[in-house]
């Protein structure tokens, strides 16, 4: 079992490492675990800024996880992470299957209009011819049978039977603590990588200096400045996006029902959290709470910096908003359904962020040459070119939990210098700027 350090100090920091991950999300956590399975004798040591692992957009996530992806790369990432989630106690250590507590309650995606109907039957479509024969397109029928609480303004919709949520938490300490021959350092910000002759040669930390060839950076956000510090600007988007938990959910709603997903803008809720829901969605986030002097990048509704503490972030509108639209759209009036005010009392509003694949490592080309931007959904996972022992485990987007196994196990490819279970998971590399069907899903 790994080793946990939570008040470091000059004695305690190890010294050496065969590779230093920097950042306990998911990514990171992730990477250290498969690190250990591919090659168990390698000494890692795990530096988190904070005093737990898990400390960034997690905290903020909905925990849920789905297997219908256009991208053939994300599809086979999906299909091994949930395979690492369905066989828990086998990949992470006995009562690991407990504590990550998967539902698999499904995805349910609605149509409410003809055209939004045929969107959901290309769509999977799609998903059929690459293998997902499992997504289903129900017509009205079968959606009255099978989720009658939906309502009658659904008229179509796709469900996806293998997805669900987990406890993301459990997840990561699961993964952090069955790398065996780890160290895992709690409270240690304020690092540098140090680079000597284009090569890495170790760290920097409060509390001493760590002598490595390879550094992963998996900080989420946090890896924007790591990577500046060592003159490499990263081509990611930052965008901040928010959720909340309610403390009670229309009784209508069963605890068997799957994750909703609305029309467009896709609010969504995970109708499930003790008696309550989480819900979410991509809401376009303006600048006005961040103020001109952090600089946003308007064309991608995004920040050109994260901003800490990003709970300065929120919009106090959001949880009010998201219950608006949805009752809208499934014609819940006054005082019924999503236009209960019970929803509005005690919640938890949170508030993380996506950190996504920019324009620079996402385009199409055009005629003449042009290149024309895309929001893609691919992480990037990868050797830093410019630095000989440098990699890259970011912009897990807002499926950084769901993928994370598979994130792991190719970070560790990459960091090992393996070969890739998937010849398709080469399409997370940096310099990979277009593949097919890689547009934003939800
Ligand atoms: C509202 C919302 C809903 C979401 N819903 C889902 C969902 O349902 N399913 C899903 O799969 N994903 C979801 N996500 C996305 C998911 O949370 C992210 O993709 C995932 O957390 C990214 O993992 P990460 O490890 O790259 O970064 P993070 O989770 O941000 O973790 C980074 C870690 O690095 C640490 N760190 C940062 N800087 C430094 C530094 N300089 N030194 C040391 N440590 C550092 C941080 O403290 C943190 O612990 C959601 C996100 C949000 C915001």
């Amino acid at each position: 079992m790994a080793t946990f350090i939570s008040t470091p100090s000059h004695e305690n920091l190890p010294r050496t490492a065969d590779v230093v991950v920097i950042g306990g999300g998911p990514a990171g956590a992730a990477a250290l675990w498969a690190i250990d399975r591919a090659a168990p004798t390698t000494r890692t040591v795990l530096l988190e800024a904070s005093e737990s692992l898990g400390a960034g957009s997690s905290v903020a996530s909905l925990e849920c996880f789905r297997s219908c992806w256009p991208t053939l790369c994300l599809a086979r990432q999906l299909e091994r992470s949930i395979e690492v989630f369905l066989h828990a106690d086998e990949y992470l250590g006995e009562g690991a299957g407990k504590d990550i507590a998967v539902r698999q309650n499904g995805y349910f995606f609605c149509a409410f209009t003809e055209a939004q109907a045929a969107g959901l039957k290309a769509d999977v479509a799609r998903l059929h011819e690459i293998g997902l024969t499992h997504v289903e397109y129900l017509e009205a029928e079968a959606i009255r049978q099978r989720f009658p609480w939906v309502g009658e303004r659904v008229i179509a919709g796709k469900f996806d039977p293998m997805a669900g949520w987990l406890d993301s938490n459990a997840l990561i300490y699961r993964f952090a603590r069955s790398a065996k021959n780890a160290q895992i350092v709690l409270g240690v910000g304020e690092i540098q990588i140090c680079v000597e002759h284009g090569k890495v040669i170790g760290v920097t930390t409060p509390f001493g200096d760590i002598a490595t060839p390879r550094v992963l950076i998996a900080a989420g956000a946090g890896a924007v400045a790591l990577a500046r510090g060592v003159g490499i600007t990263l081509p990611v988007v930052i965008r901040p996006r928010q959720s909340f938990t309610t403390a009670w959910r229309d009784e209508r709603i069963p605890p068997t029902s799957p994750m909703i997903i609305s029309s467009a803008p896709f609010a969504h809720l995970r109708p499930e959290a003790h008696e309550g829901a989480i819900f979410g969605f991509e809401y376009t986030w303006h600048n006005k709470y961040a103020g001109a002097a952090y600089g946003t990048n308007a064309q991608h509704d995004g920040l050109l910096e994260p901003v800490f503490p990003v709970a300065n972030l929120k919009d106090p509108r959001f949880p009010s908003i998201t219950l608006a639209l949805l009752a809208r759209q499934f014609g819940h009036r006054d005082g019924e359904g999503f236009a209960n005010p019970r929803y509005l009392r005690g919640i938890r509003h949170n508030i993380g962020y996506y950190v996504c694949r920019g324009d620079e490592a996402a385009y199409r080309v055009g005629n003449e040459g042009t290149h024309i931007p895309y929001e893609s959904e691919r992480a990037i996972i990868d050797a830093a070119s410019e630095i000989d022992g440098l990699f890259l485990s970011i912009a897990h987007a807002g499926h950084g939990i769901m993928s994370s196994p598979t994130a792991g196990e190719i970070a560790a490819s990459r960091v090992l210098g393996l070969p890739f279970t998937d010849p398709t998971f080469a399409d997370f590399g940096i310099g990979v700027h277009w593949v097919e069907h890689d547009e934003r899903v939800l």
